[in-house]
């Protein structure tokens, strides 16, 4: 029996029924880890040790007939910027390579809680910076789809390692797109939730205004165990929101015949690939053949996304990069007789410990941030990214969701954009206004051009995860059935 390709649910069914135990479970994603790894490069820490303790945990409840939860016992993989208590946390950069965590992260804590197995921490853009994963500093994870190809970002190892079944599911975060592009490169779901919904402590900060912490899984089904688990207020984090909200949503009735789904027309736009928009089509085609209505709608500011974005994030990037010195997080890697002065140490250690994609945006935001700048770049991109939320509102008083792609083309070459940072930035082109939104977000694979997937992206109102996971089944089921 494969252990490795089974989603959540059947996992758990084969642990109650004493098919296999979780100690072989681990084995089995480790024993795969060790043999396929090395060609794809997702993990950057193995947490055997930890990951055998909490098998060994759960062998034990189910030898004493213990209830378990869902997740217990299902090996899982961590993005490298959330911490997990005593195992090592670098974001993927240098500044942080000795850096070992010192707490969890609430929803580390809570995945715990719940029995899970964690395997290890994945690779990323460094500071989640970038749509690739080329940015990481201890090298690029491949698209197990293509090895030539990129995995996009930032969560490229959490979603590799999925798509490779080197895990049951793993944790990504998304700021601008950077769950739902590398589902939708690596042919896996992600879902980018609500703002505040998920708690962002324990989260290595990027741009706290967009940050949000979410699942990457084989199925819907799983996407929605693993977001029903990590969800939830926090008092640690200020902007987590009361799950009020959520159980009225939850309440929600759902009929096909009855939805109306927005195509926005700003995002079927020239120079996208035709073959990515056959897909797209032809899912929403399927849609529609169920009884929803299909109506073309406008996000007038999507142009302005982009920007808006470069603009915020950096700037909250600068402010919240400020705190790596080389002293307080991981060692210090500066040579005495290299530094005169205190500010000599800052400037070496980040000088050194930086990669060049997260200088520029240092730079730029906080150029963005400086005295007589602020109003004309940090400021208004404020008051547009209003406007871009406002179309949202806009639109969603007429349809319920909105489908759109992942992404204008399939994954590309390793190499391709790196020597062109916008051509880069135009890769989420699709994603960063739900970000800019605060709105939660499905990446689905709804098919394939040659040995890549596609993605369609499911946006919906605030706080209907539910919905739009459900919306997605429905895709789902047609396309496996
Ligand atoms: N690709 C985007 C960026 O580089 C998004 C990153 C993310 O979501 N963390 O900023």
């Amino acid at each position: 029996m494969n252990l490795t390709n089974l989603t959540i649910t059947k996992t758990h069914q084969g642990l109650i029924n004493k098919d296999f135990s979780a100690v072989e479970l681990t084995k089995a994603y480790l024993n795969k880890i060790k043999k396929e790894d090395k060609k794809i490069h997702s993990f950057l820490t193995i947490s055997k040790d930890l990951a055998f303790s909490q098998a060994r945990e759960i062998d034990k409840k189910i030898s004493k007939k213990e209830n378990i939860d869902l997740l217990a016992g299902i090996p899982s993989a961590i993005k490298d910027n959330i911490m997990v208590e005593d195992i090592r946390c670098t974001a993927a950069s240098k500044i942080l390579e000795n850096y070992v965590a010192s707490y969890n992260a609430t929803v580390i804590e809570k995945l715990k809680k719940a029995g899970t197995v964690i395997l290890g921490k994945t690779n990323l853009d460094e500071f989640a910076m970038g749509s690739s994963c080329e940015n990481s500093a201890f090298g690029t994870t491949k698209n197990p789809c293509d090895l030539k190809r990129v995995t996009g970002g930032s969560s490229g190892g959490s979603a590799a390692a999925v798509a490779a079944d080197l895990c049951g599911y793993a944790l990504g975060s998304d700021t601008g797109g950077s769950i739902r592009l590398p589902a939708s490169f690596c042919g896996v779901v992600g879902l980018k939730p609500t703002y505040g919904t998920v708690s962002r402590y324990g989260l290595i900060a990027f741009a706290s205004s967009l940050d949000q912490i979410g699942p990457i899984t084989k199925t819907i089904e799983d996407c929605k165990i693993v977001f029903d688990a990590i969800s939830g207020w926090d008092e640690m984090d200020s902007t987590s929101v009361n799950s009020k909200f959520k159980i009225q949503n939850s309440k929600l009735q759902f009929k096909i015949e009855n939805l109306r789904i927005g195509i926005p027309k700003e995002y079927f736009v020239k120079g996208m690939d035709k073959e990515v928009e056959k897909k797209i089509k032809k899912a929403i085609k399927k849609y529609e053949a169920r009884g929803a209505k299909i109506i073309e709608v406008s996000l007038p500011h999507t142009e302005y996304a982009l920007p808006v974005y470069y603009i915020i994030s950096t700037s909250e990037a600068s402010a919240n990069l400020a705190r790596y010195d080389g002293i307080r997080y991981g060692k210090s890697k500066v040579k005495k007789s290299r530094v005169k002065s205190l500010l000599d140490v800052y400037l070496e250690n980040r000088g050194q410990g930086f990669g060049d994609e997260v200088k520029r945006r240092i730079m730029l935001g906080t150029y963005a941030l400086s005295s007589g700048y602020y109003d004309a770049y940090y400021l208004k991109a404020q008051k547009v990214r209003t406007l871009i939320k406002q179309d949202f509102e806009n639109v969603f008083k007429k349809v319920d969701v909105l489908l759109t792609p992942v992404s204008p083309t399939t994954a590309f070459k390793i190499g391709e954009k790196t020597d062109n940072p916008l051509t880069m930035y135009l890769s989420d082109i699709f994603t960063i206004s739900v970000n800019l939104a605060g709105l939660p977000a499905l990446s689905l694979p709804c098919g394939m051009v040659g040995k890549l997937s596609v993605g369609l992206q499911i946006i919906g109102k605030p706080f209907e995860e539910e919905r739009i996971l459900e919306i997605g089944k429905t895709l789902e089921n047609i396309l496996t059935s």
